[in-house]
């Protein structure tokens, strides 16, 4: 896990948005390959283990690799990012399409749920239960499969997403509130974040905590 992804981490339990406290114990360059992510509210912890963030314990499902280039375009252009800095999330079977898609997106990539394909250079990986746990107006654009499209887990994406951020998912789910409908087809919608969710992190200008 890329070590700036600390900033829009947070603890996945529902209280007061927290950061996460990093205790660091392997890192090769910016990213975190053995780590504890310490919650200070509720005192939960994350390990990242070889690189991936666990919010969550479980086997994860292989996913083969993206090859479809028109499809690849496809969802660039859904996603609708450009050059953002801010991150992409890749749920599930989207996150297939990493090493493809960074090809034609700049921003860096987030893998959610993602198991053996190729991941892009610089990418992210993290396990996670029923939702994301990033912090508000923290994220460019999220794609979300068929697998994991609940209505908890499209809710935590549009509460992370920023103002105009976009959220990809399978046409039979509901657009989550304070998002609008961009276009929809046979397989998916694409909807922008209109309003801003409320968070505390207005409110915490303090960095992170961490700790070597
Ligand atoms: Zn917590």
């Amino acid at each position: 896990m890329q070590r700036d992804l600390l900033d829009a981490l947070r603890c996945p339990v529902p209280h007061e948005e927290s950061w996460l406290v990093a205790m660091v114990h392997q890192a090769v360059g910016l990213t975190l390959r053995e780590a504890t992510l310490a919650c200070p509210v509720c005192s939960a912890e994350y390990p990242i283990v070889d690189g991936v963030a666990h919010f969550a314990a479980g086997e994860v499902p292989t996913h083969h690799a993206w090859d479809n280039d028109a499809l690849v375009w496809r969802l660039a252009a859904q996603l609708g990012v450009g050059e953002s800095t801010q991150p992409v999330v890749l749920v599930g079977a989207y996150g297939a399409s990493s090493a493809l898609l960074a090809t034609k997106v700049a921003a860096p990539h987030l893998l959610v749920n993602t198991a053996g394909a190729p991941a892009a250079p610089g990418a992210s990986r993290m396990v996670v239960a029923d939702r994301l746990p990033f912090g508000v107006s923290t994220l460019a654009a999220v794609a979300v499969d068929a697998g994991h499209a609940t209505e908890v887990m499209l809710a935590s994406a549009a509460r992370a997403l920023r103002p105009g951020g976009r959220l990809v998912a399978p046409v039979h789910t509901i657009i989550p509130a304070g998002m609008r409908e961009l276009a929809r087809d046979d397989t998916e919608w694409v909807a922008e974040t209109t309003t801003r969710a409320s968070g505390l992190i207005e409110l915490r200008r303090r960095a992170p905590h961490e700790v070597m």
